[in-house]
């Protein structure tokens, strides 16, 4: 199984999944004409896509689902709450949407897709690990804090992409209105450095060998920040960022490398 992004940040996620030639993407949250450039690129088309699961209706996260869904008619996953969300914004899309409880576990294509929820203001916000041939890849952004369901759903993954939105003191001193920054900070906001450092080094220490830390802000983080902060924690654990593991930022907006799950 491998992992690229297409983008990350907050203009914009997208990220493909790939195994045995099946593809799936998670959130389409860049225009579409970006999207189908990245999957050329890739050299996948994007009518072989199996699903595009979606974690929740923040435009960030599905600026190009509805231009994808009418060109390519895709399967479209996401929990009942978003699920519904993206109904009332894209005309037609009942027909394509299939909601998935957070919690639930289903299998597309060869992918084997485990759900769970994630504190984050949107309606239904939810987190996906994907498993193919004994391998596990979890993909966790756009969340508050660190809850049990999502410490369970990592539970196990060779490869984390995994958020890092912020550093809380550039945030604070930053030029932010104060409502925005406490909506950033509070439980259904986004995880610092700091804490997507701790969930990153929770599963290094469980043996994931691969992190990718992602949706970086643009205004109150830079990728050399993020990976200081998660590099000093994962030292201060006795793992090597540079030896044991590979640590790296989701690029903001062109594509990634591949990763091997
Ligand atoms: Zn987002
Ligand atoms: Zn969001």
């Amino acid at each position: 199984m491998e992992i690229r992004t297409i983008a990350s940040g907050s203009s914009g996620n997208c990220l493909l999944v790939s195994a045995q030639g099946a593809h799936i993407l998670i959130d389409a949250g860049v225009s579409c004409r970006r999207i189908t450039t990245a999957l050329a690129a890739f050299g996948v088309a994007p009518q072989t896509l199996s699903g595009v699961f979606i974690t929740h209706e923040h435009s960030d996260h599905i600026a190009g689902l509805a231009t994808l869904t009418k060109k390519f008619a895709l399967p479209v996953y996401a929990s009942p709450g978003t699920a519904r969300q993206l109904c009332c914004r894209i005309a037609a899309l009942e027909d394509l949407v299939r909601p998935v409880k957070p919690g639930a576990s289903l299998d597309v294509g060869p992918f084997g897709v485990e759900t769970f929820p994630i504190s984050h203001d949107a309606a239904e916000p939810m987190g996906f690990a994907l498993t193919h041939g004994g391998r596990k890849a979890a993909v966790v952004t756009d969340l508050g804090y660190v809850s049990d369901p999502v410490l369970s759903g990592v539970r196990g993954a060779h490869l984390l992409v995994c958020e890092s939105n912020h550093d809380v003191d550039w945030l604070q001193s930053g030029p932010y209105p104060y409502y925005l920054k406490a909506r950033i900070l509070g439980d259904k906001g986004h995880l610092s450095n700091e804490a997507g450092a701790a969930l990153a080094c929770c599963c290094a220490e469980a043996g994931a060998h691969t992190i990718l830390l992602a949706h970086l802000s643009a205004e109150n983080n830079t990728p050399a920040q993020a990976l200081r902060v998660s590099g000093d924690l994962f030292r201060r654990a006795g793992i090597d960022p540079d030896r044991d593991v590979t640590l790296a930022a989701a690029p903001r907006s062109e594509p990634s490398r591949a990763y091997e799950v």
